[in-house]
């Protein structure tokens, strides 16, 4: 068995890689196990010191970083250099923040000393998608190694090399062997791993299909599972909203990384009175994308990563418009993976585009009678990842905020990752939180000592 790259703009092979033995999967367990024990023993300041080494190896290293994902998965050069600096980041902010958040909690009781220890729980397995090839892993990896944990990948299939050179980064930064490694696995092997003992708790991010599998799993074994699941997030726009801005944002919320994004707004819910005026912003941002070879710099949209990728978009979009959804924007003609980007009108519940999670550049247009016809439009979804809220009127913006079912409301703002806050959703969208002090927090014992 071996894994094949192909990049989706040429469709040329890059590389294959042979699947791992069962011996050599069982070995690479045995040494996440045995790096664990010397791992979580050392103190935070000597882990804090590897990971000063990857920041900065991140920063020297970011094109060929990004070359390589570009070749892997299709998004623009720009964006994937941009998502190895994002990766660097998140290092910085845990490297700050992470001897606050690890530190001990004494909590007053009438005991002599009563306090919370946060303490590793051994092998992480990090099942990942191939969306952010970087970013999705590190924002596993940072917090829960530094915790002590050790971390073992299962990539997606189509991003081997990006798997590898992951490891390649931990391993040039001088970590003890054993600490992070790649697995190039097929997904039915999962189940083996997750139900080694050695192997304590798991991260999946990809579809509600992968994670309803990998949670169950995980169940039978009573182990602790984060899932980031899919996501359909609204982008409301309200009557009193900035809609140049509103809608400048929708489209590069919508449009970056080809569409395909788990947080990325999808269903643009527009007011009736501002609907016109903001459909046709939108119409105009979306005219002025330039497709094209992701490695050049003209080019502000590449391929989607996969041919069956393009295919499912294109048929959840002639389905909605089948439905008695209008096409404002879009082509008949696709070239391999190079999906225009399209914007439907006349959307509404019941037809595909709305009800289902569309993984590419598809964006559709609602139209709201009033702030609560819209809120309830948002919130009539299978999912709760993200939302997003536009109107001048902040104190309203709150009110509203509080109402959709979602992970995170952004308001007047691009929906997005960011380690200072935390990640995830609510519904179909998952559950457990990923960044900031409770994502740090996921695959630890937060132990209580009571000492009377
Ligand atoms: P996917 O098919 O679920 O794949 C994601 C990962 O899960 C891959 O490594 C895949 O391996 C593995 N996998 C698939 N089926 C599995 C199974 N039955 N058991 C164990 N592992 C399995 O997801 P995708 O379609 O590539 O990715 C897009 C999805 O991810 C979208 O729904 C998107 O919204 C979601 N996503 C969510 C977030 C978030 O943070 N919430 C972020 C990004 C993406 P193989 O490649 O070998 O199949």
């Amino acid at each position: 068995m071996k894994f094949t790259s192909v990049n989706p703009y040429t469709q040329q092979k890059i590389n294959s890689y042979p699947a791992l033995s069962a011996q050599a999967l069982d070995r690479k367990i045995r040494q996440a196990d045995r790096a664990f024990a010397d791992w979580s023993a050392l103190s935070l300041e000597n882990r804090l010191a590897f990971f000063r080494k990857v920041a900065a190896y991140l920063r020297s290293e970011k094109q060929r970083y990004g070359e390589l994902m570009t070749a892997e998965m299709g998004k623009t050069l720009k964006e994937s250099i941009a998502e190895v600096e994002k990766c660097a980041v998140g290092v910085d902010y845990y490297i700050e923040h992470a001897p606050k958040f690890l530190a001990d909690l004494t909590i007053p009781t009438e005991a002599r000393k009563s306090f919370v220890a946060y303490q590793p729980l051994g092998a992480v397995l990090a099942i990942m998608p191939w969306n952010f090839p970087f970013w999705q892993v590190f924002r596993f990896a940072v917090p829960s190694l530094l915790a002590g944990n050790v971390g073992l990948l299962k990539h997606a299939a189509n991003v081997s090399g990006c798997s590898l050179a992951i490891e390649e980064i931990f391993r040039a930064c001088d970590f003890p062997t054993g600490v992070f490694q790649s697995l190039l696995i097929e997904s039915k092997t999962v189940e083996t791993v997750l139900k080694d003992a050695r192997v304590k708790a798991v991260t999946l991010t990809g579809s509600e299909k992968a994670g309803a599998s990998v949670a169950s799993i995980a169940g039978s074994q009573i182990k602790k599972s984060v899932l980031e699941l899919g996501g359909s997030d609204a982008l409301i726009v309200l009557a009193d909203a900035d809609l140049e801005q509103a809608a400048q944002v929708a489209v590069q919320s919508r449009m970056q990384n080809a569409g395909q994004s788990c947080i990325a707004a999808k269903r643009f819910i527009v007011e009736k009175t501002v609907k016109k005026e903001f459909t046709d912003r939108v119409l105009h941002h979306i005219q002025a994308i330039q497709q094209g070879d992701p490695m050049d710099e003209a080019t502000t949209m590449g391929p989607v990563a996969r041919i069956d990728l393009a295919e499912a978009i294109e048929s959840q979009c002639a389905k909605t418009v089948r439905q008695g959804a209008r096409m404002l924007h879009g082509n008949a003609e696709r070239n391999g993976c190079n999906v225009a980007p399209i914007l439907l009108d006349k959307v509404k519940p019941g037809m595909t585009g709305f009800d289902e999670e569309t993984f590419g550049p598809l964006a559709v247009i609602v139209e709201a009678k009033d702030e609560q016809d819209a809120v309830k439009l948002a919130n009539q979804s299978n999912y709760g990842l993200g939302s997003a809220l536009w109107t001048k009127d902040l104190d309203r913006a709150e009110r509203l905020a509080r109402q959709i079912q979602a992970g995170s409301v952004f308001v007047n703002s691009l929906m997005r990752s960011d380690p200072r806050v935390p990640f995830g959703g609510v519904k179909l969208s998952g559950f457990g939180r990923e960044l900031a002090e409770v994502g740090m927090k996921e695959f630890l014992n937060i132990k209580t000592v009571w000492i009377d």
